[in-house]
């Protein structure tokens, strides 16, 4: 018998809601994979591309040092560096892909660095390469939240017609407290802004936030949640704090000046997290995805399916499931605030 999870959630452990009971249910959220499966009929892959952008909290348009946890490569692969066209990147990535994952159709992920960092006359171009392929069904685009405008999204927007398109906010915290503390470069209102600036135009946004961050309780774990929640983003990303070795966390982290969860905090951090979304809000990840050869820490986070498990057993030990503490508590909030504000 497994032993019981134990709620870090300041309000308790749930109970389990009769839609959940069916024994085919195992998942307790909204896959992004079946999503994609319903949508198309088939497995769609991502595939990462880089494009040959910058960032400019990296550039020196906002600072030279980057997010704390950046490990200088932006998420990317360097293939642009090695001169790789986004064609090259998109045809040697499929057989590999539909070989792996049984996949027939494919998303061009925009990921390294800031991926609307540039003039919509730079942008369009390199957004078109990547949808000349009649097997890519879809673009997704890695950005800042600081880093759009109107006319940007007008011409991400223009996709939207042929192919599902997706753009990716990295806000990584509701806490500006934290935003500072990691050198983020932009405020928790930016990607309010960029959300409200990006809605009504057929563009699917997704969020991706760190759970773990240094000094971050389940309170602001919560509150990140119920941001979103109240946005109603189509997606999250989440995943936890890992520590790459060029990353400016490194030597903090080496010194213990702040520490990592554990896999089982993780895994409880993530079910609070769910339980506090909107419960249509589809989950694109639950973990992360370190390089092996320059992760200092957690080792854990190199077992992408033991983590996996944690928090299928996790949700499974607290009978709960993503947006279980969604409708009463923001219904009471609404009501409050009704009231609050009538009566002043
Ligand atoms: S915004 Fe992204 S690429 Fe830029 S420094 Fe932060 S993590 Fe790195």
């Amino acid at each position: 018998m497994r032993n019981q999870a134990i709620c870090f959630c300041p309000s308790g452990p749930p109970t389990i809601p009769p839609r959940f009971t069916c024994p085919k249910m195992i998942r307790r959220y909204n896959d992004f994979n079946a999503y994609l499966r319903n949508r198309f009929g088939c497995r769609v892959q991502k595939i990462t591309v880089d494009a040959g952008f910058t960032c400019p909290n990296r550039d020196g348009t906002l600072s030279g040092t980057g997010c704390l946890f950046c490990n200088g490569k932006g998420s990317g692969s360097g293939a642009a560096r090695l001169g790789r066209s986004i064609e090259e990147q998109i045809r040697s990535a499929k057989p590999r892909l539909a070989k792996r994952y049984k996949a027939k159709k494919f998303i061009a992920y925009f990921q390294s660095f800031t991926n609307t960092h540039a003039p919509v006359e730079v942008l369009k171009p390199r957004y078109n390469q990547a949808l000349r392929d009649p097997e890519v069904v879809g673009l997704a685009i890695g950005t800042r939240p600081d880093c759009v405008d109107r006319e940007k999204l007008e011409l991400i927007g223009s996709f939207t017609a042929t192919h599902m398109v997706w753009i990716e906010y990295g806000l990584q915290s509701a806490s500006d407290r934290t935003l500072r503390r990691i050198n983020r470069g932009h405020t928790v209102q930016d990607f309010v802004q960029a959300v409200r600036l990006t809605q009504g135009r057929h563009i699917l946004i997704c969020a991706h936030v760190i759970l773990g961050l240094p000094g971050e309780t389940t309170a602001d774990i919560v509150r990140t949640a119920r941001l979103l929640a109240d946005l109603r983003v189509e997606a999250v990303k989440i995943h936890n704090l890992y520590v790459e070795k060029d990353a400016p966390l490194a030597e903090p982290y080496r010194s213990g000046q702040f520490t990592l969860p554990s896999r089982d905090r993780y895994a409880d951090w993530v079910s609070c997290f769910l339980e506090h979304l909107h419960p249509e809000t589809i989950i694109q990840r639950l973990t992360g995805d370190p390089d092996p050869e320059s992760l200092v820490g957690p080792s854990w986070s190199l077992e992408k399916s033991k983590t996996l498990t944690k928090i299928h057993r996790c949700l499974e030990d607290r009978q709960t499931y993503q947006g279980r503490r969604y409708p009463s508590r923001y219904l009471l909030e609404n009501f409050r605030e009704g009231v609050e504000s009538t009566s002043s």
